[in-house]
């Protein structure tokens, strides 16, 4: 045999060779194993796995900017924009807890999820924590991006798979893992191998099946790992939250007294951490009328001959579910015909699905008519809630200017009162009780000393009920507690001396 010929078929035999074991190696890979290696490549480019497991605390200073959902003053705005204001928070994933300071270093907001939190208005109101907040916190530490990925490449997740996907003009690996019962779509950066967003749908108590997205940038070193110094949220494609760190730190050594809850609040603290209710506490406030005072926001209901009225529809369906466990013990089993609604904020509509679940007619301002509908239809597959699993029709009323509901024994009238806290308010007053109830024009929070905080929205209040002739002698406020009139007038008059 010739060299040359030699060669030739050794060189045969090399090329058949390579090609065996290229592709060998190249088996494809499943999609699982291809997105888990898109993960771990940004889980490196992050300071590697290790590193990110050993991250116990974080502490984040900078600004943050919220634009809250459902709280338009106009109800053609879908979001109240508030400016940036500083932000100073911590999460320690060891419990897990969380800690906020304000910017004069008190504690405006603890979290434990075993012990319970609260939050800190000021002026020593104190707003204990109920078990499903808890619970929220919970699942929005999950989702840090510093310990993100330590999940996501856990035993806990799936990964089922990526595909191409393009953000802001970047080429991006887009990844699914389930985490929990959630499914997130993993943005990673083609170039850096970074995190760019967390795409998932989730339930939430208030607006059922939401859309959520969490956009990460400007990573920076953090003491051996890149961490983002940029987040933006949004849910159902808008943006809701802008966070910019200045300063990001990691394993500090926490301040236990932080922690502490104080001693006021104790009680009721590790009550609500430990009940699956919202209480709802009934004062009558004359025959057949109660005031529900709930968890920060309340409730009243009025016995008229041959059916109920409720005011205001607050929270999410436990606290509904409480408050006509209430009105039956108060009461009795008479229908609840009416709803009435003081304006269009989610929070005053959270527990309105409920009331329409049980064939409740929702009244409301005209202007509010948009949202209200909204809330009565977003969907809650992930969790349904009464009105979904229902499957009942919900009804809805509105008033433009006024309307008074009347029987033999009762009336009770509705009053388009325009405010600069949201354009389609309802005032109800009841005339032979003399009082009226009213949400977010005035309110005194529970706990609260010193002079009350008066806005511009409790003159037009006073302005109306001296304009109608109405004669009040007790404010009954969606928020905080009862106020009589004379407090009020007393607040609003030292306010304006105050001013003047
Ligand atoms: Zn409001």
């Amino acid at each position: 045999m010739k060299y040359s010929e030699l060669k030739s078929r050794y060189g045969l035999f090399v090329l058949i060779l390579l090609t065996v074991i290229t592709q060998f190696n190249c088996t494809p890979q499943t999609p699982a194993e291809e997105g888990r290696q898109v993960l771990q490549q940004a889980a490196l480019a992050m300071g590697g796995l290790e590193a990110l497991g050993a991250i116990d605390n974080i502490t984040r200073i900078g600004t943050r900017q919220i634009s809250s959902f459902g709280h338009g003053r106009r109800t053609s705005e879908a979001l109240y924009v508030q400016p940036a204001r500083p932000y100073n928070h911590t999460v320690d994933f060891t419990v897990p807890r969380e800690l906020v300071l304000s910017d004069t270093g008190a504690v405006a907001q603890m979290v434990d999820s075993v012990k319970g939190g609260y939050r800190n208005a000021g002026r020593g109101a104190f707003s204990p924590m109920e078990a499903a907040r808890l619970e929220r916190y919970r699942t929005e530490w999950e989702k840090d991006m510093a310990k993100f990925l330590v999940a996501a490449l856990g035993e806990e997740s799936s990964v089922e798979g990526v595909s191409d996907g393009v953000l802001e003009g970047q080429p991006h690996q887009v990844v699914s893992v389930g985490i929990g019962n959630v499914l997130y779509k993993v943005y990673v950066e083609d170039s850096g191998h970074l995190v760019s967003k967390l795409e998932f749908t989730e339930h939430h108590f208030r607006f059922g099946d939401l859309a959520k997205e969490l956009i990460f940038s400007d990573y920076r070193e953090v003491d051996g790992v890149k961490l983002p110094f940029s987040e933006e949220r949004r849910q159902m494609g808008l943006t809701t939250q802008v966070l910019e760190w200045s300063e990001v730190t990691i394993n500090n050594e926490l301040q236990e007294d932080l922690f502490q809850i104080p001693e006021e609040i104790q009680e009721r603290v590790s009550f609500l951490t430990q009940s699956d209710t919202m209480p709802v506490e009934p004062t009558e406030l004359a025959e057949g009328v109660y005031f529900g005072e709930g968890k920060g926001m309340n409730t009243m209901w009025v016995d008229f001959e041959e059916f109920i009225l409720v005011v205001e529809g607050p929270n999410d369906e436990v606290q509904s579910l409480e408050t006509m466990r209430q009105i039956r013990e108060t009461v009795g089993e008479k229908p609840i015909r009416y709803l009435v609604t003081t304006h269009h904020h989610e929070d005053h509509n959270g527990g309105i699905r409920t009331y329409a679940a049980n064939g409740v007619t929702i009244i409301t301002q005209a202007m509010n008519e948009t949202w209200v509908w909204e809330m009565l239809n977003y969907p809650f597959t992930l969790q349904p809630d009464r009105l979904a699993q229902s499957g009942v029709e919900p009804k809805v009323e509105l008033v433009e200017d006024r309307r008074t509901i009347k029987d033999g024994s009762r009336t009770v009238e509705l009053l388009h009162v325009p405010s600069t806290h949201a354009e389609s308010f309802l005032v109800i007053y009841l005339p032979r009780e003399r009082l009226i109830f009213e949400s977010d024009l005035f309110s005194i929070l529970q706990g609260q000393t010193g002079p009350p905080r008066v806005g511009p929205d409790a003159k037009i209040l006073y302005d109306v009920v001296t304009q109608e002739g109405w004669r009040v002698n007790q404010i009954v406020p969606g928020h905080g507690r009862l106020v009589g009139w004379d407090e009020f007038v007393t607040a609003l008059n030292a306010s304006k001396s105050q001013t003047e």
